[in-house]
């Protein structure tokens, strides 16, 4: 097992955004956690990377027990976060983001072969490298937000919301270079309001209502399922 929830509680003041998860991710996985607005979805990918500390319950990851630790000693342990609105420092020129995912990195051979490894992966990132950020279109953006989430070499990459505000081919293409990242043994934990795309690309599911885990099961059965098909699909 690469990651272990076990009765994940965080709260927020009063609020209680999750109550007592528990989820796993194996090697290789990639799981998604469905929900509505407000769910706790990105509060559960937040407290994962430490940026979040939880009020109750644990979190392994690989033999270690993170809940709690600071997020600047669970990014080197292999666990990395596009987070939501791909925020990429918009002054900065495509390579420059890049490289500031490799920050906590020392291996300076390996990072110039993993950005080769990412131009190849988003065609569009090379051609693009000189430009400011600030002047890439919003899918391209969500491109390099993976990118630079790769670039710290991550065995768990957390996704929050990557189709978001795009246009469908984009998507689309976005769902292709997912699957390719993990073809090459890149563990994710997607997050998505687009439960139909979630279902899709993944392959095992949890849905979270009001920070609960309501149902889960292989995406192939809840794509199935009544409850998920009225409230998620919109079928
Ligand atoms: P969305 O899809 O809208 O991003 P979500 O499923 O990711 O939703 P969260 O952002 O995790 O949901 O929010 C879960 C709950 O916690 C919500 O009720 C939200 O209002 C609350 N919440 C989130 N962040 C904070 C915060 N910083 N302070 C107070 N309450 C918060």
């Amino acid at each position: 097992m690469l990651l272990e929830i076990k009765n994940l509680t965080v709260k927020y003041g009063p609020v209680v955004a999750l109550r007592e998860a528990s989820f796993q991710v194996e090697e290789k996985d990639m799981i998604t956690l469905v929900g509505a607005n407000g769910a706790g979805k990105s509060t559960t990918l937040r407290t994962i990377s430490g940026l979040e500390k939880p009020a109750g319950g644990e979190i392994w990851y690989d033999g270690h027990r993170i809940d709690g630790m600071p997020a600047e000693k669970i990014l080197p342990l292999g666990i990395s976060q596009v987070p939501e609105g791909r925020r990429v420092f918009p002054g900065l020129s495509v390579a420059e983001n890049l490289h500031t995912g490799a920050y906590t990195r020392k291996d300076k051979a390996e990072v110039q072969r993993d950005l080769e490894w990412i131009y190849e992966i988003f065609p569009r990132l090379r051609e693009r490298h000189t430009q400011a950020a600030r002047t890439l279109s919003g899918g391209e953006q969500q491109m390099l937000a993976i990118g630079r989430a790769l670039m710290a070499r991550p065995h768990l990459l957390l996704l929050d919301e990557p189709s978001l505000g795009l246009a469908p081919k984009i998507v689309q293409e976005i769902a292709h270079t997912l699957q390719e990242i993990q073809r090459q043994g890149v563990s994710v934990i997607l997050v998505e309001q687009n439960a139909e795309l979630a279902l899709e690309l993944a392959q095992y599911g949890y849905v979270l209502e009001t920070g609960q885990i309501s149902l889960e099961g292989p995406t192939s059965e809840l794509r199935d399922n009544e409850t998920v098909r009225e409230a998620y699909l919109g079928v």
